[in-house]
């Protein structure tokens, strides 16, 4: 069906009334309709200058505005306009979702905006709006690739059409927009996408599938941004319409790809496409909360800790096959071939924060913090305008230099590049970094704070008897030690901090009460009071991390890991002459800090006489020459190729 008919802009549209205003400091990205736990507001954490809040500032001065520029260069914001003339063809710049960019961006705006309130920010929110709205048909649908002149009809491709997956970040950027800013054209814009994928998919319509999730955790959260439940119903149905087989194959991608082979309750780890099936596992924890239904809620727990145990790299990255951007079987962790899309990191974040909510366990905001330092923090550079696509753990030829003016065919590793042809990770990264913040504290019961991720700043939670103001003082992750003052405290308040999973023999001392040791987990303290000083001291002192003996891919090797940071080895740091390939790691003598890394006692083993050659396997093992001991330092993950083309490993053959 090809509507040509676009829907005028009216007055209204051009309006910016609020029929309500909310509180941007309590506004965030995800609210549970159930359970003790909420995530800190907006305006309730503040981070001063450090690992994040230096990013966030980067994020906001570099990031949002590269993003728009690219998109306007290539034509993704153009499409809009062709739409709203008329002048659609069969020639489209971008690929079939790359509307979804423009929301995505759309979705980092909102926040930023409630995260600063910069009215620069604003501006640019309300260009990207004008450019966008003009382009709905008269019934709501909204899609620049289908259903106008000379383009596909509407939800003929549903497998790999994206069309509901754009509505769906539309919609989460609605759901930022009205958090953080009240009812205007946009959300009114979200209401009337919404209801077309109501109608068009609702239990009486198709019981159709979009081959990309998205618009299941999208429709959740819009139904708690609006308070109307069709929306989290309809959700639900896409939920359980799915692993039924109703997609077809495409490109040799089957069902599982898709996540349509086996239903979400009866799937035991997640596989297929690793942002889908994180995008999907994140929209049934929001249905199973907000429906009441426990088992979906279990079984999504199982799941998240099947995949983690068995699916998951040290870095926190997820998704081990490059032919399908997918997950692989139990223990296949190669660290050559990690695929680690940077999205399907975020996407882990969603899950786990989501988990985490519902369920109040350590090991969901652990995880956080593993992908938070080491896949989203390595993607973007140091200025926010070049991104890594896919993390892998070991890079066997440098990179070449990417041209600061040129689209990355999607970047398999080596350097970072500015934009791709498939550029779904420079938006997310935006959106994720300027909401950063609202992930690092939690409220539990009205009468606790609790502190998850530790970074200098202001935390004044609004507890039920009254403000919880902290000021946090913290060099971490350099350095462990996290200083919390109590400033401002109702009577009865407690505070919880997280002791990450790595923090062995960490120590907790109170103002007044000495020093106690503190185990992997929740550390609590009841009847804070202000002027209470809470010192939390976290051994970052570098260590081995041991792989599980079924990864066969990288048996035989060490990590080494430094508070929440991996490390690696970069060829730069190699004496001259040396190969990455030759380097042995001495596990007698404990690795020792070296500025934000750390040094190993290492030796060169080379080859003096092959096993065989041609193919390069023999009958005898091969004979090998050792230098002699050195100390060969290691740089956090996040940092590599920022000194140029590279050949790096995060895990490191023991001697
Ligand atoms: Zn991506």
């Amino acid at each position: 069906m090809t509507i040509d008919t676009t829907r005028p802009v009216t007055a209204d549209d051009r309006q910016e009334d609020r029929t309500t205003v909310p509180d941007p400091d309590v506004a965030r990205p995800v609210q549970p309709g159930r359970g003790t736990l909420r995530g800190a507001g907006l305006g309730e954490v503040t981070l001063d200058s450090g690992f994040w809040g230096d990013r966030q500032r980067t994020n906001a001065a570099a990031t949002l505005q590269h993003c728009a520029d690219w998109m306007e260069r290539l034509g993704w914001v153009g499409n809009f306009d062709r739409v709203a003339t008329g002048t659609t063809g069969p020639e489209r710049p971008g690929w079939q979702f790359s509307d979804s960019e423009v929301y995505k961006l759309l979705e980092a705006l909102a926040w930023e905006h409630g995260r600063s309130g910069d009215p620069a920010v604003e501006a640019l929110f309300d260009r990207l709006v004008d450019r966008v709205l003009p382009a709905e048909d008269v019934d709501g649908y909204l899609n620049t690739c289908f259903g106008h002149p000379g383009r596909p009809d509407r939800y003929s491709d549903l497998a790999s059409g994206h069309e509901l997956y754009c509505a769906g970040h539309l919609l989460q950027a609605a759901v930022a927009r009205l958090r953080t800013h009240g009812e205007d054209r946009f959300t009114r814009l979200g209401r009337r996408v919404a209801d077309h994928v109501l109608r068009e998919f609702g239990p009486e319509a198709r019981a159709g599938i979009c081959g990309h999730p998205e618009i299941e955790v999208a429709l959740a959260e819009f139904a708690r941004a609006t308070g109307e439940d069709r929306y989290r119903a309809q959700a639900e149905l896409f939920v359980e319409r799915r692993g039924h087989g109703t997609l077809p194959t495409i490109d040799l991608l089957g069902p599982a790809y898709f996540q349509d082979e086996v239903p979400v309750r009866e799937t035991e780890a997640w596989h297929g496409h690793a942002v889908r099936a994180l995008y999907l596992a994140a929209g049934a924890v929001d249905v199973a909360v907000d429906g009441g239904d426990d088992d979906l809620l279990d079984a999504l727990g199982r799941q998240w800790d099947r995949t983690v145990e068995r699916r998951t790299y040290v870095t926190g990255g997820m998704g081990s096959r490059h032919q399908d951007e997918g997950f692989g079987d139990d223990w296949e962790l190669p660290p050559d071939r990690a695929y680690c899309e940077t999205c399907a990191g975020i996407a882990s974040n969603m899950v786990s924060w989501r988990l985490y909510l519902a369920t109040g366990r350590v090991e969901h905001v652990d995880l956080m913090e593993r992908t938070s330092y080491n896949v989203l923090a390595t993607s973007p550079d140091a200025d926010g305008t070049a991104f890594f696509y896919a993390n892998p753990l070991q890079q066997r030829v440098a990179g070449t230099e990417v041209l600061p003016d040129a689209v990355n065919a999607r970047a398999e590793g080596g350097l970072r590049a500015p934009w791709f042809d498939v550029s779904c990770c420079p938006t997310n990264v935006a959106r994720t970094l300027a909401s950063w913040h609202a992930y690092a504290a939690a409220v539990d019961g009205g009468d606790t704070g609790v502190l998850l991720q530790y970074a200098a700043g202001d935390v004044r939670l609004a507890l039920d008897a009254g403000t919880l103001l902290l000021r946090v003082d913290t060099r971490y992750p350099d350095d462990g030690v996290v200083r919390v003052t109590v400033v401002e405290a109702p009577t009865g308040a407690r505070l919880r901090l997280r002791v990450p999973s790595w923090a062995t023999g960490a120590e907790l001392a109170r103002s007044g009460d000495g020093t106690r040791d503190v185990a992997p987990g929740w550390a609590e303290v009841d009847g804070v009071r202000a002027g209470d000083v809470v010192v939390l001291r976290l051994p970052t002192t570098p260590r081995f991390s041991w792989p599980d003996p079924r990864v066969d891919a990288v048996r035989g090797t060490i990590a080494v890991e430094r508070g929440p940071l991996v490390l690696c080895l970069e060829s730069t740091d190699l004496p001259p002459g040396s190969s990455l390939d030759d380097v042995r790691v001495d596990v007698e003598a404990a690795p020792r800090p070296h500025a934000d890394g750390a040094t190993v006692r290492a030796r060169l083993v080379t080859t003096a006489e092959p096993a065989g050659t041609r193919p390069p396997f023999g009958a005898r093992p091969p004979v090998t020459r050792a230098g002699g001991a050195f100390d060969l330092p290691l740089v956090p993950y996040h940092r590599w190729a920022q000194r140029g083309p590279a050949t790096m490993r995060v895990h490191l053959p023991v001697a």
